[in-house]
């Protein structure tokens, strides 16, 4: 199994004052090396200022919350793939459920999103979760299927170069984290779905994400269907994203 992965969604949030004290003290927990994969994801207006910061922490990636489902053109406000390469990004956040919520992204464009980045040599971290009423009427398994399917339908050829992350949107900034039993069992679910695609087995890390904390970090890293975490809230506090860190070793 490959290391974990343990990237921040710091989501909209952040000044250039507040990042650069959120990253020295970061790269001051790390000292050098991480025991994992680390990424943070500030917003698109930061990734300059982030890529600078991190030009001497090859042990931080920077990652993007979100791109473009087109090449480049006409569409006023949006940020393609080869735009984020520009800028030393290689990780993104595609179908994060407040963008699928608050932008009305469809599983399509998801899978159209992972495909951009994927041929800009950027890693996908694609989102997939169910809402409370969704799990409550026993529909989890429908929906992370239906919404990975679209995923693999746009990026079949190229499954091991993705990352997925099950976020049920009931525990995303409720405090109200899934069980390591209820992570997992989604999670097997997920990976069991990749590999009958065609991805190699055990190749595609699976985070999870949804209130992880430093707290309840290591007993969910510790299931074998779980390859690390999206963090968002704790990702704004250096002390509890190092600690979630350490978690995952
Ligand atoms: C997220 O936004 O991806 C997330 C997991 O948020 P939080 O950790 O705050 O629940």
């Amino acid at each position: 199994m490959s290391r974990k992965l343990i990237a921040g969604n710091w989501k909209m949030n952040g000044s250039l004052a507040a990042n650069q004290a959120l990253v020295r003290e970061l790269l001051a927990g790390l000292g050098g090396t991480a025991p994992c994969d680390v990424a943070v994801c500030p917003p698109a207006a930061y990734l300059a200022q982030l890529q600078s910061l991190l030009a001497a922490a090859p042990t931080v990636a920077l990652g993007a919350q979100d791109v473009s489902e087109h090449v480049g053109g006409a569409y006023t406000g949006n940020v393609s793939a080869a735009m984020l390469r520009d800028f030393g990004v290689r990780y993104g956040i595609v179908g994060h459920s407040e963008r699928r919520q608050y932008q009305h992204e469809s599983d399509i464009q998801v899978g159209r999103k992972a495909e951009r980045l994927l041929e800009a040599g950027i890693t996908p971290i694609v989102c997939v979760g169910e809402t409370l009423v969704e799990r409550e009427q026993g529909l989890t398994e429908f929906v992370v299927t239906r919404q990975l399917a679209a995923a693999i339908h746009f990026n079949r050829a190229r499954l091991d170069d993705i990352v997925v992350a099950y976020e049920p949107v009931w525990a995303i900034g409720t405090g109200q984290t899934a069980t390591p039993e209820q992570a997992q069992q989604v999670h097997a679910l997920l990976r069991a779905q990749l590999e009958a695609a065609g991805a190699a087995p055990g190749s595609v890390r699976i985070l999870y994400g949804g209130s992880m904390n430093a707290g309840n970090a290591a007993a969910l890293l510790a299931e074998p269907d779980i390859g690390g975490g999206l963090i968002g809230g704790a990702a704004l506090k250096a002390a509890d994203f190092l600690k979630i860190i350490e978690a995952a070793a």
